[in-house]
């Protein structure tokens, strides 16, 4: 033990980066009361302890302490760097000003590598360069960011908010036009109008959605509107501070349904107040009825003749 605490501190973080449970650190610091003092709620002690591990972002509701103590710091991918956001509109205009004629596109977000694969055929396909994040983008893969060293998805895990937190981020930045080059945002708004087209027409209508943000996102993708709605605001639905919907809400004048896909694109490209909830986060609660009555009357309805654009 007194080898231990004689160690200078570089020495001893980076002992503490190898072990591979955040229960492992705990039980460390709680083997001296010296090593609780200092480290237990030093901020700087974690966060080093995840640069050592090669992570750099986290939710900013989170501490770098919570990002170790719940395992988010083993798990999260370590290859997307902050980096990659200052490279944006570069990597924009490398996505939607070439081959106009493929609805299907995958680049690289690596900042000097300009690789892409437009072939909607090779829905598989791989880029020709070794950098490992890659950014697919069509009507069925959305926005999706990829990593092939870590051989997954990034942001579509719910027990790694921030990861998640970091991917939206850097997908709202570039499903939005950041230079005034009107061929630019013109062919990003006409991609973001077949994804959001292709997630809307899917089945399933059960989250609702506050009805004037929905008669504008329905504008866009008729294309009566050339540009996508703004802010979500499902807040006023609820009761004050609350995530409580109001019993006197009526589907078709203060909401509308979604599909769950519709409700994981909104939440995932979309500025919003207030949760998205589904009808059947109500159905426990009998001063509902009446507004459940009407949901499922609807759902009957739009099963035969379903709203299609
Ligand atoms: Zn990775
Ligand atoms: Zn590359």
């Amino acid at each position: 033990m007194t080898l231990l605490l004689n160690l200078p501190y570089e020495i001893l973080i980076l002992i503490l980066s190898y072990i591979e449970k955040s229960n492992t650190i705990i039980q460390f610091l709680l083997c001296h009361p010296s090593f609780l003092y200092h480290y237990n709620n030093n901020n700087d002690f974690w966060h080093d302890l995840c640069t050592l591990h090669h992570i750099y972002y986290r939710h900013p509701c989170n501490t770098w302490k919570e990002m170790v103590l719940s395992e988010e710091m083993y798990q999260v991918c370590p290859h997307f760097h902050l980096s990659l956001f200052e490279h944006l509109s570069h990597k924009q205009a490398l996505a939607f000003l070439s081959n106009m004629n493929t609805n299907y596109r995958y680049i690289c977000l690596h900042y000097h590598c300009d690789a892409i694969v437009t072939n909607q055929n090779i829905i598989d396909s791989q880029l020709e360069c070794s950098h490992p994040i890659g950014l697919r983008i069509s009507p069925y893969h959305l926005f999706s960011i990829e990593c092939t060293f870590c051989n997954r998805q990034l942001g579509n895990n719910d027990k790694l908010p921030s990861e998640y937190y970091l991917i939206q981020s850097f997908i709202r930045a570039f499903a939005t036009p950041l230079t005034l080059n009107l061929n630019l945002t013109f062919s990003l708004f006409h991609h973001r109008r077949m994804i959001e087209l292709s997630v809307f027409n899917r089945p399933g209508w059960s989250y609702i959605i506050e009805k004037s943000w929905y008669d504008e996102w329905l504008r866009f993708l008729r294309g009566d509107q050339s540009y996508p709605p703004g802010i979500l605001n499902n807040k006023i639905l609820f009761k004050d501070n609350s995530d409580e919907l109001k019993e006197d809400r009526k589907l078709g004048i203060h909401f509308e349904l979604v599909n769950n896909a519709s409700r994981y694109y909104i939440e995932l490209l979309y500025i919003q107040s207030g949760k998205i909830i589904s009808e059947y986060d109500l159905q426990a609660l009998p001063s509902y009825c009446k507004l459940l009555h009407d949901i499922h009357l609807y759902q009957q309805q739009i099963l035969f003749r379903p709203i299609i654009i």
